[in-house]
C-alpha cells in the first residue's frame, strides 16, 4: 500500500509539470484564436454550438463563444465549438 503511494506521487511529480504545460498552451491558444467565434445557442439548451450542428433546433441564436460562456452555456460535446 505505502509502495502504491509513493508510486503515484512519482508519477504525478513527473506527469503534472509536463501536462498542465501543455494545457496551458492549448488554453492561450484556444482563447486567442476563438474568443469572437460565432456559436449558437438555443431557447431551451444550455449548451452552444457551430452552425449546422445536428443539437441545434430552429430556435438556434446567433452570439459569440465569449457571451455564451458569460452567460452559463456550455460547450456542445457533439459539434466542439
Ligand atoms: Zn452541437
Amino acid at each position: 500500500m505505502r509502495k502504491r503511494i509513493l508510486y503515484l506521487f512519482l508519477v504525478f511529480g513527473l506527469l503534472l509539470p509536463a501536462a498542465s504545460d501543455v494545457q496551458g498552451r492549448v488554453v492561450a491558444y484556444t482563447t486567442a484564436e476563438q474568443k469572437d467565434a460565432t456559436v449558437y445557442i438555443t431557447k431551451t439548451g444550455e449548451k452552444y454550438h457551430k452552425t449546422g450542428c445536428r443539437y441545434l433546433s430552429k430556435s438556434q441564436i446567433k452570439t459569440t463563444k465569449k457571451e455564451a460562456v458569460k452567460n452559463g452555456y456550455g460547450a456542445c460535446k457533439v459539434c466542439k465549438p
